[in-house]
């Protein structure tokens, strides 16, 4: 009798034990998780999704949706496609409004806006600079244009030229505006890629295009994802150096920097980000330049406007925003990095 209550006594609590350790041992199965990735915008594009059980027939679906989204996008913005609309508002001399879509009139005024915010520092019209760098689409150059030739594409410049009088066009107040959206346009593609999936319902995917990232949810090991921050080293490859690790959910980060696309010229490096109030490429100790926001082509325009606008400036403009941290690494004289961030930058950091 006595030992038959002891069985069923610990029969019961073994039951109750698992039914208490059920959660934790699910939350150590990891899920599984699906991706893909290719090529756009001259880069690679990645998307990853978690937990889904998804299909290959549903994963390959989900593919040529993405890329015909992206393929879509490069026709409104991409300066090397000479139909794309960009290309063909920037060839139309004239100062009228331009019919364009939506989706390109959308992301131009957001790049006003950065532009305004951060006092020209970030220009959507940069384009005739970019080209004379060699960093646009009429090819490279292998040294310093002549200060006379920086000189006259700097007067094509200027943010103010441009207005988006309705919600499908724009205009040009001077005929030879030009338009470069490349520091958003990668950012505007992730965010549009991860709603694009969100509307699918999926929730807990990271999408990538060239660096620039937004992570939707938990990663397969139900924790946020963790992002890799590189160290800015000039010629170093993709993935080689770990400056920081940051911890994601529902955020966006992008990088900028001068280490990746630049020439050199007598030990000079002249990198593909051009500050437009000078006409020269920036050169202020900035190596590189993390942003994380709610959405990624948030992230992206900073990322690209605080490397113009340097520690100091950059730092007191990430003040005046909302939802926008930043992490700046400086190179020092002695071939070292250091970093200033914001405040709010801190708690993204593993092991602060
Ligand atoms: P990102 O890699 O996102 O920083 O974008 C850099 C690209 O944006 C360059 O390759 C140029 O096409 C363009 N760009 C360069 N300088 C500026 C600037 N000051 N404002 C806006 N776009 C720029
Ligand atoms: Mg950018």
């Amino acid at each position: 009798m006595k030992s038959s209550y002891l069985k069923s006594t610990v029969a019961a609590l073994i039951i109750l034990g698992i039914i208490l350790l059920y959660p934790c041992l699910r939350a150590l199965k990891n899920l599984d998780d699906r991706s893909f990735s290719g090529l756009t915008m001259g880069t690679l594009y990645n998307v990853q999704i978690v937990g889904a059980g998804i299909q290959e027939t549903e994963l390959r679906g989900l593919r040529s949706e993405v890329e015909n989204l992206l393929r879509r996008i490069n026709g409104q913005m991409s300066t090397y496609d000479p139909e794309s609309e960009i290309s063909r508002f920037s060839a139309t001399t004239q100062t009228t409004p331009f019919p364009v879509s939506k989706e390109f009139a959308h992301v131009a005024a957001f790049a006003l806006d950065v532009a305004a915010k951060s006092d020209g520092a970030f220009d959507p019209t940069v384009a005739p600079l970019v080209e004379v760098w060699g960093f646009g689409s009429k090819g490279s150059v292998t040294s310093a244009p002549p200060a006379e030739v920086i000189r006259k594409h700097k007067e094509q410049v200027g943010y103010r030229h441009l207005s988006v009088p309705s919600d499908a066009s724009l205009r040009k107040s001077a005929p030879d505006i030009r338009l470069d959206l490349n520091a958003v346009a990668k950012g505007y593609a992730v965010d549009q890629v991860a709603e694009l999936l969100k509307s699918k319902g999926y929730s807990n995917l990271l999408v990538e295009i060239g660096g620039e990232i937004t992570a939707l949810g938990h990663n397969k090991k139900r924790s946020p994802w963790r992002i890799s921050i590189e160290t800015p080293m000039p010629g170093a490859g993709v993935g080689e150096g770990q400056y920081k690790i940051v911890l994601l959910a529902d955020r966006a980060i992008a990088t900028s920097g001068d280490y990746r696309n630049y020439f050199e010229e007598q030990g000079k490096i002249y990198c593909h980000i051009i500050d437009p109030r000078t006409g020269w490429p920036v050169s202020n100790r900035v190596a590189g330049v993390s942003v994380i926001a709610h959405d990624c082509m948030t992230a992206d325009a900073w990322a690209t406007a605080l490397t113009v606008l340097g520690p100091t400036e950059g730092l007191k403009c990430v003040e005046g925003l909302d939802g926008i941290e930043a992490l700046l690494i400086l190179r020092n004289d002695d071939g070292t990095y250091g970093d200033v961030m914001s405040p709010g930058f801190k708690r993204y950091i593993e092991d602060r």
